[in-house]
Formats: structure tokens, sequence, C-alpha cells
């Protein structure tokens, strides 16, 4: 059995806790690895390697930085087809969907090879007689990042190239679940001459979160997962002084609007919906069908879902792979099962789908309700599995409403040919990210990443400017090269008039 271990100081190094646990291949169900979680000593002991490379990291040249980063984007690139094998091995999404994630946790790498324009600071000259102010930004400190299952190689990648780029060091989390890419990011980082405890990697559970949240030798948190832990990490990340940016959980609503083209709608909701099995913080998981639109548009998207092909992701014939593990698809099913229950028209049942040959796999097909009640435990949850939800709404008041109660506000899109519709719902959408005509509107790299309401806690989202901002402190320096002839001593507060 493949046991795989943390990354510290630049090497690998072996689990000491005696704590493990599984790592599946969600497509046959059997264990394939198993992985150390790291107690809070050997949290410690990666957090004393970030915070020793610190002081000559952090003072290292704009160009030594990014002389590592641009190495380590040609050799991601070059390897990119390997880390996309071991995304779909441990998380089962098909194979071009993890190449599609490598690429855009590369777009971030990218941006960060930018660095030198990012950090770029602001001079003001002579705001009073002789007197000039710079504002420049400095790295944090050491950063943790800590990263749920469903992106094992972009998430960190949204993180830790902007961080070093800034002069930080870092300290991941990866998900227990599929931890294997990031292990792999690791071996590129030091293959790109990334000096030792830069980037380290510590595998685990809560008890190595909860001392990452606690060490003081922790600046800042940067956390992507599910809500109710994203709020803790939230909480006890600022209540031991650290800044703390959590990204949550979400459902994500499409407006189809009456006088959308409905064929493109269809298609834009099914792949949104069932891509990677639905476990994307971006899915749609919700389309609001405004006016008469319904019946006709329910038809069309249940026409394309009963074609998605499920099987393996090492398949180049499968479309949807199956879902991270047995429990996370027994409680989707449970949520199909329970729907009609509660009110709601199950149009396509994807429960007890299995895969012939691989019956242990963590198999669920793609399942549509319509007419889903809003009270319901299937519209209201963040079910994270392949199953859409369609509600009806007479106008389009009535639908952002519906957008704007939801407690997350990760993304949201509208489907219409009418810009002045479109306008209004940019304008009038709780969500971090909006989509015209767009299923999933995830920014691209120089552009920043993160929702509103329970979908972000913390000021700043990621990547970006904003990524920029989050890992770095503002420091503004007043200077006077005095003449001789100015002197005195004048206790009033200074002022540059
Ligand atoms: P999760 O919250 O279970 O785990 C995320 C990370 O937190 C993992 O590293 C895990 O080990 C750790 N963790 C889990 N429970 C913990 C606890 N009680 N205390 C401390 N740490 C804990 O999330 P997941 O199941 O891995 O990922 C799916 C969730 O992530 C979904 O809710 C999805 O919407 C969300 N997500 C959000 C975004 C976003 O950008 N907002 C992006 C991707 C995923």
């Amino acid at each position: 059995m493949k046991t795989i271990g943390h990354w510290i100081g630049g090497k690998a190094v072996e689990g000491a806790s005696g704590r493990s646990g599984p790592v599946y291949d969600p497509a046959t169900g059997a264990q394939a690895a198993e992985v150390a979680f790291a107690s809070a000593a050997e949290v410690d002991a990666a957090v004393d390697a970030a915070r020793h490379a610190l002081t000559e990291w952090r003072v290292s040249s704009l160009a030594q930085r990014t002389a590592v980063l641009f190495r380590f984007r040609e050799l991601l690139a070059a390897r990119r087809e390997d880390v996309a094998r071991l995304i779909t091995a441990e998380h089962g999404k098909v194979h071009s969907d993890a190449l599609g994630e490598v690429a855009r946790g590369l777009e971030v790498v990218e941006v960060a090879c930018g660095i030198p324009q990012l950090l770029k600071g602001e001079l003001s000259t002579q705001v009073s007689t002789r007197v000039d102010v710079a504002a420049l930004r400095q790295p944090v400190g050491v950063v943790a990042g800590i990263t749920p299952f469903n992106f094992p190689a972009m998430v960190p990648m949204w993180m830790f190239p902007l961080a070093l780029a800034c002069g930080n060091t870092f300290v991941l989390k990866p998900s227990e679940k599929d931890p294997s890419a990031a292990g792999l990011l690791a071996e590129l980082l030091a293959e790109a001459g990334l000096p030792e405890g830069v980037f380290n990697v510590v595998n685990g559970d809560r008890e190595a979160v909860d001392r990452l949240l606690e060490h003081p030798g922790v600046a800042a948190l940067s956390f992507v997962g599910s809500t109710p832990v994203a709020r803790h990490v939230f909480t006890t990340g600022t209540s031991h002084g650290k800044r703390v940016q959590a990204l949550g959980g979400a459902k994500n609503h499409m407006l189809v609007l009456p006088d959308a083209d409905l064929d493109a709608a269809a298609d834009a909701a099914v792949s949104a919906a069932y891509g990677s099995a639905g476990e994307r913080c971006m899915a749609v998981s919700a389309v609001v069908a405004v006016g008469d639109t319904g019946d006709e548009l329910v038809a069309k998207i249940a026409e394309r879902a009963r074609k998605v092909r499920v099987g393996p992701g090492d398949d180049p014939d499968s479309e949807m792979g199956p879902l991270i593990t047995r429990e996370h698809r027994d409680r989707v099913a449970g949520y199909v099962r329970g729907a009609a229950a509660q009110g709601a028209e199950v149009v396509v049942d994807g429960t007890g789908y299995t895969v012939p040959g691989r019956e242990d796999g963590h198999w669920i097909g793609v399942s549509l309700l319509d007419r889903v009640p809003v009270e319901s435990d299937a519209y209201r949850d963040e079910i994270f599995g392949p199953v859409l939800c369609v509600v009806r709404a007479e106008t389009y008041e009535e639908g952002v409403r519906l957008v704007n109660d939801s407690p997350w506000g990760n993304g949201a899109a509208v489907f219409t040919r009418d810009g002045g519709a479109a306008r209004r719902f940019q304008l009038e959408a709780a969500a971090g990210m909006v989509g015209v005509n767009v299923p999933i509107p995830v920014p691209v790299g120089y552009h920043s990443f993160g929702g509103w309401k329970d979908s972000l806690f913390g000021d700043h989202h990621v990547y970006g400017e904003e990524g920029v901002r989050f890992y770095t402190r503002a420091k503004v320096v007043t200077t006077r090269w005095p003449d001789p002839a100015d002197g005195g001593v004048d206790l009033g507060f200074p002022t540059s008039r």
C-alpha cells in the first residue's frame, strides 16, 4: 500500500504521529493509499521550516522569485498530464476535466510571474515642502493554505503562487481525501529551484488545521472548503490575530428568462450542473425558470441529462466520474430519494446507477428535480453532487429574490437576449461572481475569485490583485531631507499646507 507523508524543509518526510487515513480510488471503491495525519508537533516542524526560510525569501529579489516561478510554470506545463492523472486517480473526475483544473491553476502561476508589475508601489513627491510619501507592500510572513478535495491542484494554486511571489513562505494542508497532487506540486517547486522550507505540505485532518489556526508563527490563512468549516477557520484564526480569507460552500442559481435561447440555456445547465459530478463550488445547482419557460426548458435539460455518460475518469468516453466517497454518494442519493416526499418531481433519477465490473465504485447517475419547493432539503442544502433542482418563478423579480434570499452568494448567472435585463441582474444579484449567458463565471487569474454572504468570510477574494493585497501588508513612508535652513520646534500636528 502506497503511503503519503509530508513535505517539510524541501524534502519528503514520513508521518510520525501514528494517525493516518485511507485514500480511495473512487472508480473502484478500493483503497489506493494511506495518508499520514500530522500531529501538532509535525505542523510545528513545517511552520518552523517556513519561518526559517522566510528570513532570506522575504528579501530575495523580485527577479529571483520570478525566475523560480517561470521555471515552475514550464515544469508544470510539461507535467500537466501527470498531475491530471493523479487528480483523476484520487478524486475521480474525468481526465479532460482534471487537465482543465491544471490549466486554471497555471493561469494563476502566470499572473504570479508578473509580480514585479503587481508589487509596484506608489510615490507622491512634494506633498509638503521637500516631503515625499511612498506606499509599499511587504510580505505578511508565514502563510497557511487549507484546501478542499474538489480541486486538489487548482485551489492550492489559487494561493501559493502569489503568496510566494509576494515574498511569503507557505504551509499547505491539502484535503486528506486526495493529497497526492499537492505532493507533486511540492516536488516541481523544488525542481524549479525554490529554496528549502519556502513551501511545505502537511497532510492531515482537523488536528493539523487547528494547530495552524492557533500557531503564533502563522501570520495569514487562506481556506477553501465547506461553509461550517470556513466559519470555524475564520472565527478561530482571527481570534488568534491572523489575517484570514475563508471561502465556503455555494448553491449557485441560473436564471433563465423567457427570451433566452433555451437550447443554449439547457446545454449550459447540463454542463454546469453535472460537470465534475456537481462537485464544483461554481456548479449550477438551481435553475430558476422564469415565466412560461419551465416545461420546455425542463424537457430540453432532461433530454440532455439522460445522455450524460457516467464512467471511470480514465476512460476517454466518460463525461462524468464517480463521487469522492461512498458516504458522500449515499448522502447525495438521499436527497434525490427524499425529494418526491418533500413535493418535488423527480424527472431523471440517477440513484442506483453503477458501472459493470466496477460495482464498488462511488457511482451515481445524474438527477433532475423539477418544481422543487424552496422549503425542501434539496433546495436549501448544498448537495455537492450531480443533482439539478429546477424552481419556477413567475417574474424576473421573483427569480432575483430567490438568488438574493439564498444564504450563499458564490456565483449567479442569467440567460437572456435582453441587454437591459442582463444589466439589471449584474447590479442586483447578491453574488460575488455573475455570469451573463455564462454558467460557470470563474474569473480569469488576473481578476479575483470570491463570493458573498456565507460563501466567503473575510475581506479579500483569492488571486488576482485581491490576492496580492491579502498576502502583503501596506506601509507608507514619509521622507524629508531637510534643508539646513529648515529648523525649529513645532508642536502642531503635521499638515501638508
Ligand atoms: P471541507 O470543509 O470538508 O474540507 C476543507 C478542508 O478543511 C480540508 O482540508 C479538510 O481536511 C479541512 N477540514 C474538514 N473538516 C474540518 C474541521 N472540522 N476542522 C478543521 N478543518 C477541517 O470541504 P470539502 O468537502 O473538502 O470540499 C467541498 C466544499 O468546499 C464544498 O462545500 C464546496 O462548495 C467548497 N468549495 C468552495 C469553493 C469556493 O471557492 N468558495 C471552492 C471549492 C470548494
